[in-house]
């Protein structure tokens, strides 16, 4: 990402909130979980109704200067333990940096995007031209960052290909968007109204190159969920050609502002039947959604290819455990089915990564991985000040259901690689990512 190049840091830092101090004081209290750190009470001490705010960036609440400052100081457990990899899993071992100096950069250009996003006049002119044209791009890069995964990560995803593959001769791909909404993957507006382009137009030319590869008459996709617009959209595109002469395949978009079922495919004329299945940040452990019975009727027995992107690593582990004990996705790698298995445990993810010599997991067809094709926009979670997020950073996917075949834990496997990579070193790379022009 160029702007964590600029600000020196390799990898976005994600959980930055230090928790570890309030377990011991407040992990009594029922209302420990409730507390937003950082807004409705101390990032540092957890008392509620802080009023001092980091004089910088704005973003992050405390009691007191002195939490304040505390915040920013490095923890001296953390600080040796960075020198020790080895005992970085030890209990009471603070991970997180709290309110360092990046995050703080970080958060100063959450102000920025925010700014840009509201289009308040007085705000904006409060923003230089280069201040505002880079927020400009990554609020953008975000609505461009849906498509483009949609497209490129379906073409280049191993579980995919049967069903590219059959769309050659059955001409036609229907893919359904699960929990759509018109703030995330169908966006409405944009940030700068001379550049204003049409959400639906975006997936057109995202799927140029799939269309023409396997030659389809015509792609269907279909947006399902209470947030996709009150008026259901059913409108149809060209997808624009790449080599060839003229536009050879149709885009036909539906949105249809409904709880997805998928049992209601047979009795419901408007829904097709899916050759495979999008989420996008679905949080399906998230309190605040019911996705029960929604999975169990797409998911359940039936053997789909998928495609679920999330906003954090531990977001995306999360979501894999919820398919996995539901047996809603058991076609995983024999490392990730190590994990699930057996997380209570702490396990080091990190000794997974980047091992891409291995090739145990070749039969699997799954993925687990970073987005190549999200955005630049960072954000701040909204329960914890120091935590950012890019939405859709991770993803993962593979074929739905029970497993169809047996998958053996050889004694090699302890160090295989767990995530396939669907893309190569691109990553985040604009350039060589046509979608995103
Ligand atoms: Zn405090
Ligand atoms: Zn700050």
């Amino acid at each position: 990402m160029d702007l964590l190049a600029s600000l020196n840091v390799e990898d976005l830092p994600e959980q930055q909130t230090r928790i570890q101090t309030l377990f011991g004081s407040c992990s009594d209290d029922p209302a420990f979980n409730q507390k937003k750190l950082g807004f409705d009470s101390c990032c540092t001490c957890g008392k509620v109704t802080p009023k001092v705010e980091c004089q910088n960036c704005h973003r992050v609440k405390y009691c007191t200067k002195e939490c304040s400052h505390n915040d920013t100081v490095p923890d001296m457990t953390n600080a040796s333990s960075e020198y020790d990899g080895d005992d970085d899993d030890e209990l009471g071992v603070e991970h997180a940096l709290g309110h360092t100096s990046v995050i703080c950069a970080l958060l100063c250009i959450c102000n920025d995007d925010e700014i840009v996003e509201g289009a308040d006049k007085k705000e904006l002119s409060t923003l230089t031209t280069d201040r505002r044209n880079a927020a400009t791009d990554r609020v953008v890069s975000e609505f461009e960052s849906y498509p483009a995964t949609l497209a490129n990560v379906i073409m280049e995803g191993p579980c995919y290909q049967e069903v590219l593959q059959k769309s050659t001769k059955s001409k036609t791909l229907t893919i359904h968007v699960i929990g759509s909404s018109t703030d995330s993957e169908l966006w409405e507006g944009h940030p700068d109204k001379m550049q204003e382009r049409n959400v639906f137009s975006c997936y057109a030319d995202a799927l140029a190159e799939i269309a023409e590869k396997y030659k389809m008459d015509s792609i269907l996709i279909q947006f399902f969920g209470p947030e996709c617009p009150k008026k259901n959209i059913d409108e149809t595109f060209d997808i624009p050609p790449v080599q060839a002469k003229k536009s050879m395949t149709k885009l036909r978009v539906q949105t249809q502002n409904t709880d997805y079922d998928g049992s209601v495919t047979s009795s419901n004329e408007d829904q097709s039947s899916p050759d495979i299945l999008v989420f996008f940040n679905p949080g399906f452990t998230c309190p605040d959604y019911d996705w029960e019975k929604t999975l169990a009727s797409c998911m359940k027995n039936k053997q789909l290819p998928f495609l679920v992107t999330t906003n954090t690593e531990m977001e995306a582990l999360a979501d894999m455990q919820y398919l996995f004990d539901r047996k809603l996705f058991q076609d995983i790698s024999p490392t990730l089915q190590m994990i699930l298995q057996n997380n209570d445990e702490e396990h080091d993810i990190d000794n997974l990564e980047d091992d891409d010599n291995n090739d145990d997991d070749d039969d699997v067809s799954s993925f687990f991985s970073l987005n190549p094709y999200c955005g630049l926009r960072v954000r701040q979670s909204g329960t914890m000040a120091n935590d950012l997020y890019v939405k859709s950073r991770w993803l993962f996917g593979g074929i739905s259901g029970p497993l169809t075949r047996e998958v053996a834990l050889s004694k090699k496997s302890e160090s295989s690689s767990k995530r396939k990579r669907v893309v190569g070193e691109n990553a985040n790379n604009k350039k060589a990512n046509p979608a995103l022009v």
